[in-house]
Protein backbone atom coordinates (compact mmCIF):
# COMPACT_ATOMS: atom_id res chain seq x y z
CA UNK A 1 0.00 0.00 0.00
CA UNK A 2 3.01 2.55 0.87
CA UNK A 3 4.43 2.07 -2.69
CA UNK A 4 1.27 2.36 -4.76
CA UNK A 5 0.83 5.70 -2.36
CA UNK A 6 4.12 6.79 -3.32
CA UNK A 7 4.27 6.25 -6.86
CA UNK A 8 0.84 8.02 -7.85
CA UNK A 9 2.34 11.10 -5.91
CA UNK A 10 5.59 10.88 -7.70
CA UNK A 11 3.49 10.34 -11.12
CA UNK A 12 1.39 13.37 -10.08
CA UNK A 13 4.00 15.40 -10.22
CA UNK A 14 5.09 13.82 -13.85
CA UNK A 15 1.60 14.50 -15.10
CA UNK A 16 1.63 18.04 -14.67
CA UNK A 17 4.69 17.80 -17.51
CA UNK A 18 3.44 15.14 -19.43
CA UNK A 19 -0.07 14.50 -19.28
CA UNK A 20 -1.29 12.47 -21.44
CA UNK A 21 1.59 10.03 -22.18
CA UNK A 22 1.39 8.10 -19.25
CA UNK A 23 -2.00 7.65 -19.01
CA UNK A 24 -2.62 4.47 -20.60
CA UNK A 25 0.61 2.65 -18.81
CA UNK A 26 -0.57 2.66 -15.27
CA UNK A 27 -4.03 2.36 -13.41
CA UNK A 28 -3.72 5.15 -10.70
CA UNK A 29 -3.34 8.27 -13.33
CA UNK A 30 -6.33 7.30 -15.13
CA UNK A 31 -8.16 7.60 -11.92
CA UNK A 32 -7.38 10.97 -11.35
CA UNK A 33 -8.17 12.42 -14.60
CA UNK A 34 -11.39 11.07 -14.29
CA UNK A 35 -11.88 13.23 -10.74
CA UNK A 36 -10.51 16.00 -12.53
CA UNK A 37 -13.01 15.94 -15.42
CA UNK A 38 -16.05 15.05 -13.46
CA UNK A 39 -15.92 18.60 -11.26
CA UNK A 40 -15.26 20.31 -14.47
CA UNK A 41 -18.65 18.71 -15.80
CA UNK A 42 -20.60 19.30 -12.74
CA UNK A 43 -20.15 23.26 -12.69
CA UNK A 44 -21.26 24.21 -15.63
CA UNK A 45 -24.67 22.02 -15.64
CA UNK A 46 -25.23 23.68 -12.49
CA UNK A 47 -24.39 27.13 -13.84
CA UNK A 48 -26.99 26.35 -16.83
CA UNK A 49 -29.44 25.18 -14.38
CA UNK A 50 -28.55 28.63 -12.52
CA UNK A 51 -29.18 30.69 -15.49
CA UNK A 52 -32.12 29.31 -16.24
CA UNK A 53 -33.67 29.44 -12.86
CA UNK A 54 -32.37 32.47 -12.35
CA UNK A 55 -34.27 34.06 -15.37
CA UNK A 56 -37.25 31.66 -13.55
CA UNK A 57 -38.02 34.16 -10.51
CA UNK A 58 -41.33 34.14 -9.46
CA UNK A 59 -42.92 32.43 -12.67
CA UNK A 60 -42.30 28.85 -14.83
CA UNK A 61 -39.65 29.07 -17.36
CA UNK A 62 -41.41 29.89 -20.68
CA UNK A 63 -38.07 28.39 -22.69
CA UNK A 64 -37.29 31.70 -23.51
CA UNK A 65 -34.95 34.46 -22.55
CA UNK A 66 -36.81 36.93 -20.99
CA UNK A 67 -37.49 38.25 -17.24
CA UNK A 68 -39.88 36.91 -15.68
CA UNK A 69 -42.09 38.83 -13.75
CA UNK A 70 -41.45 40.04 -10.24
CA UNK A 71 -45.07 39.98 -8.99
CA UNK A 72 -46.93 36.96 -9.32
CA UNK A 73 -50.69 36.50 -10.85
CA UNK A 74 -53.77 33.45 -10.67
CA UNK A 75 -54.38 34.09 -14.04
CA UNK A 76 -54.63 31.05 -16.21
CA UNK A 77 -53.62 32.60 -19.32
CA UNK A 78 -50.34 34.13 -17.97
CA UNK A 79 -47.42 32.41 -19.20
CA UNK A 80 -45.64 32.07 -16.38
CA UNK A 81 -47.91 31.42 -13.80
CA UNK A 82 -50.33 29.95 -15.79
CA UNK A 83 -50.88 27.11 -17.94
CA UNK A 84 -50.51 28.93 -21.62
CA UNK A 85 -47.97 27.82 -23.90
CA UNK A 86 -46.25 30.24 -25.93
CA UNK A 87 -44.90 29.59 -28.98
CA UNK A 88 -44.02 30.97 -32.73
CA UNK A 89 -43.45 34.60 -33.07
CA UNK A 90 -41.43 36.92 -31.06
CA UNK A 91 -42.34 40.64 -31.84
CA UNK A 92 -41.54 43.62 -30.38
CA UNK A 93 -43.82 46.91 -29.79
CA UNK A 94 -45.51 49.72 -27.98
CA UNK A 95 -48.34 49.61 -25.48
CA UNK A 96 -50.71 51.85 -27.54
CA UNK A 97 -53.88 51.13 -24.73
CA UNK A 98 -54.62 48.92 -21.89
CA UNK A 99 -57.74 50.07 -20.98
CA UNK A 100 -59.27 46.08 -21.34
CA UNK A 101 -59.40 43.48 -18.58
CA UNK A 102 -56.42 41.70 -19.37
CA UNK A 103 -55.87 42.81 -22.58
CA UNK A 104 -53.67 45.04 -24.56
CA UNK A 105 -52.89 46.64 -28.11
CA UNK A 106 -49.33 46.87 -29.18
CA UNK A 107 -48.49 48.76 -32.21
CA UNK A 108 -45.21 47.34 -34.37
CA UNK A 109 -43.63 49.99 -36.38
CA UNK A 110 -41.63 48.73 -39.05
CA UNK A 111 -40.13 49.17 -43.09
CA UNK A 112 -41.12 47.87 -45.97
CA UNK A 113 -38.92 47.94 -48.73
CA UNK A 114 -40.60 49.31 -52.14
CA UNK A 115 -39.15 47.67 -54.76
CA UNK A 116 -39.71 49.87 -57.46
CA UNK A 117 -38.31 52.73 -56.30
CA UNK A 118 -35.56 51.14 -54.29
CA UNK A 119 -36.75 52.95 -50.84
CA UNK A 120 -38.16 51.84 -47.56
CA UNK A 121 -41.92 52.43 -46.30
CA UNK A 122 -42.89 52.89 -43.13
CA UNK A 123 -45.42 50.97 -41.88
CA UNK A 124 -47.23 49.39 -38.56
CA UNK A 125 -49.53 46.63 -37.57
CA UNK A 126 -51.75 46.80 -34.12
CA UNK A 127 -51.94 43.37 -32.27
CA UNK A 128 -54.50 42.70 -29.82
CA UNK A 129 -52.61 40.35 -26.96
CA UNK A 130 -53.09 39.03 -23.60
CA UNK A 131 -51.93 41.28 -20.90
CA UNK A 132 -50.95 39.09 -17.54
CA UNK A 133 -51.64 41.60 -14.71
CA UNK A 134 -48.36 40.28 -13.00
CA UNK A 135 -46.46 42.26 -15.51
CA UNK A 136 -48.00 45.95 -14.86
CA UNK A 137 -48.11 46.81 -18.56
CA UNK A 138 -49.22 50.25 -18.77
CA UNK A 139 -49.74 52.68 -22.47
CA UNK A 140 -46.59 54.21 -23.69
CA UNK A 141 -44.34 50.60 -22.53
CA UNK A 142 -42.34 48.81 -24.96
CA UNK A 143 -43.25 45.28 -24.67
CA UNK A 144 -42.38 42.00 -26.37
CA UNK A 145 -45.24 39.71 -27.61
CA UNK A 146 -45.10 35.75 -28.19
CA UNK A 147 -47.47 33.99 -30.35
CA UNK A 148 -49.74 31.98 -28.47
CA UNK A 149 -52.57 29.52 -28.94
CA UNK A 150 -55.87 31.84 -29.98
CA UNK A 151 -57.32 33.03 -26.62
CA UNK A 152 -60.41 34.78 -28.49
CA UNK A 153 -61.31 36.35 -32.04
CA UNK A 154 -58.76 39.05 -32.19
CA UNK A 155 -56.35 37.68 -29.59
CA UNK A 156 -53.48 35.64 -30.36
CA UNK A 157 -50.13 37.01 -28.47
CA UNK A 158 -49.33 37.28 -25.57
CA UNK A 159 -46.93 39.52 -23.35
CA UNK A 160 -43.96 38.24 -22.15
CA UNK A 161 -41.51 40.93 -21.04
CA UNK A 162 -41.48 44.50 -20.26
CA UNK A 163 -38.39 46.32 -21.89
ZN1 LIG B 1 -48.44 35.98 -14.09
Amino acid sequence: MVDKKETPSEKEKKMDVVPEAKLPKVDKPKAEPLTVSEPKAAPTSKARTAKKTGKKGTGRNIGIDVKSPEETCTDKDCPFHGTLPVRGQILEGQVVSDKMQKTAVVKRNYMRKNQKYERYEKRSNKYVVHNPPCLGIKAGDNVKIMECRPLSKLVSFVIIEKM
